[in-house]
């Protein structure tokens, strides 16, 4: 299952839910019970910034070689 970050409109508040398929709809917030929420992007790139690129190809950022000294 993915987990989804949430934003809550109501307090503000982020937290994160595990949500299953279709279950979007019944998640409330933690902090004030609220519904009225909005998903926020997938947690998978947070901490990534702008090294997020570099360390998911070890050598070349243009082409797909592993080391690769023409097209850098
Ligand atoms: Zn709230």
């Amino acid at each position: 299952m993915p987990i989804y970050e949430f934003l809550c409109k109501i307090c503000g508040k982020q937290f994160e839910v595990l949500v299953s398929i279709g279950g979007e709809k019944d998640v409330s917030c933690k902090n004030c019970g609220n519904g009225d929420i909005e998903k926020l992007v997938s947690s998978f790139g947070i901490g990534g910034g702008s090294s997020k690129l570099k360390s998911a190809s070890n050598g070349c950022s243009t082409c797909s070689a592993t080391s690769c000294d023409t097209c850098k």
